[in-house]
C-alpha cells in the first residue's frame, strides 16, 4: 500500500485538513526541525457560542503559526495543551489578548521542556464537554466553585491535622508523584474519582479540603461537585502542580511535592521533586518513574521500566508484545481485533496496579 507523502493533507467529514501523514513520519519531521518552541497549557470555562467556528479558526490561526497541540473546545469552554514556536509567540499571544472569549486566560508553562517536543501536530477537537467528568451539569451549581489556594497555602494545609489534601487524578499519574500525605484514590478516570472521593472525604468530615491536579482545570469541576455533596471547607490549588512548582521557585518556598507530574504530551512527565517514588513495572524491584507506551501498537499500554527491563524488552511490556510484534503485518492485522478485546484489559491493569 502507498503510504500518504509528507505533503499529502486531506480533507476530512469537517471541513478541516487532515494530516494523513503516518505518526512516526510527522514525529520525526518535527523532532528534526530545530525549531525551539515553548509548551504551555491554559484552560477557561466560559460560554462559547459556536465551538465549530472557533475549532476552524484555531486550526487556521494556529496552524498557519506552527503550533501543535491537543485542545478541547465545547460550549462550557477551551482546555489546551500545546507548544507555539518561540519565533511566533508574539502573535500567538497577541491573538490570545484580542479575543475576548481568552481575555485574561492564565497560562501554564512547562516546568520543563524535554528532549522531544511536547506535540508533534495540531488536533482540535470539539466535545461535549472539556473534561470528561461523566457529571450531569444540570444537577448542580457548577459556578460555585472552592476558593484557590495558593503554593503557601498549600503548604500549609499539607502541614495541618486539621486538613485532608486529594489528589484528583488518576493512579497512573499520582503514582511517579504527589503531595506528602495526600489522599490518592486508586482510580483510572476522573469519572471514577468523582465518584470514590465524596465516599473517602465522609471519615474526613468537619476537616479542611484542598484538592490538586496538573494544571487546575479538574478541581474547578471537582470543587463545585463536593460542595454540592455537602462538603463546606473545599478549596483547590491554582495552576495545579505545573504552577505549584513556579510558585515555589520564585518565592522561594519548601517543595513538598515528591516526585514527577504526569503531563499527557511526548515528555510524559515534569520532574518536580528529586526523588524517585515508584518502581518499574516489569522487574518490580528497580525504581523507575519513567513512563514507556509499549512499543506494540496494538497494545501500546502506559507502563513505568526501568533501563534493564527496557534493554531487556527491547521498549516492550512483555515478552507477549514482542513476539506479537515480530508476525507479518497481515496477521498482526487479523488478531489486532481479538488482541484488543483480550489482552489489553489484562495489559492495563498489569500497569495500574503496581504502587
Ligand atoms: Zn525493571
Ligand atoms: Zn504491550
Amino acid at each position: 500500500m502507498k503510504q500518504a507523502t509528507s505533503t499529502t493533507k486531506h480533507l476530512s467529514t469537517n471541513g478541516l485538513k487532515r494530516d494523513l501523514r503516518p505518526r512516526g513520519e510527522q514525529k520525526a519531521v518535527v523532532i528534526s526541525d530545530g525549531i525551539p518552541r515553548r509548551t504551555l497549557s491554559f484552560y477557561k470555562y466560559v460560554k462559547i457560542a459556536d465551538p465549530v467556528a472557533l475549532q476552524k479558526e484555531l486550526q487556521e490561526r494556529w496552524g498557519n503559526l506552527g503550533c501543535f497541540g491537543r485542545i478541547y473546545i465545547a460550549h462550557e469552554g477551551i482546555n489546551a495543551q500545546m507548544n507555539v514556536p518561540v519565533k511566533s509567540w508574539d502573535q500567538f499571544d497577541a491573538f490570545m489578548k484580542n479575543k475576548p472569549e481568552f481575555y485574561g486566560i492564565p497560562y501554564k508553562f512547562a516546568v520543563e521542556e524535554g528532549q522531544i517536543p511536547s506535540f508533534y501536530k495540531l488536533t482540535i477537537k470539539v466535545r461535549k464537554k472539556v473534561v470528561a467528568d461523566g457529571l450531569d451539569d444540570e444537577s448542580f451549581d457548577v459556578t460555585n466553585t472552592g476558593a484557590y489556594l495558593t503554593a503557601e497555602e498549600m503548604n500549609e494545609y499539607i502541614n495541618n491535622p486539621d486538613a485532608v489534601v486529594v489528589d484528583m487524578r488518576n493512579s497512573y499519574e499520582s503514582e511517579i508523584g504527589h503531595f506528602e500525605g495526600a489522599i490518592r484514590p486508586r482510580v483510572d478516570t476522573f469519572r471514577d474519582e468523582l465518584a470514590l472521593v465524596p465516599e473517602i472525604l465522609k471519615e474526613h468530615k468537619g476537616k479542611k479540603v484542598a484538592l490538586y491536579c496538573t494544571g487546575g482545570i479538574r478541581c474547578e469541576k471537582a470543587s463545585a461537585w463536593l460542595k454540592h455533596k455537602g462538603f463546606t471547607d473545599v478549596k483547590h490549588l491554582k495552576g495545579g502542580v505545573i504552577d505549584y512548582k513556579h510558585q515555589v521557585e520564585r518565592e522561594g518556598l519548601d517543595n513538598h511535592f515528591k516526585g514527577k507530574n504526569f503531563v499527557f504530551d511526548e515528555r510524559l512527565g515534569e520532574r518536580i521533586g528529586d526523588e524517585v517514588i515508584s518502581y518499574c513495572h516489569l522487574c518490580k524491584t528497580n525504581k523507575s518513574d519513567q513512563h514507556y507506551h509499549c512499543q506494540n501498537q496494538v497494545c501500546h499500554v502506559l507502563f513505568l521500566g526501568c533501563d534493564s527491563c527496557i534493554e531487556k524488552k527491547h521498549g516492550y511490556c512483555s515478552y507477549y508484545c514482542m513476539t506479537f510484534d515480530r508476525l507479518p503485518a497481515s496477521w498482526k492485522k487479523k488478531y489486532a481485533s481479538w488482541y484488543n478485546a483480550r489482552r489489553r484489559t489484562q495489559q492495563f491493569k498489569k500497569a495500574r496496579l503496581q504502587g
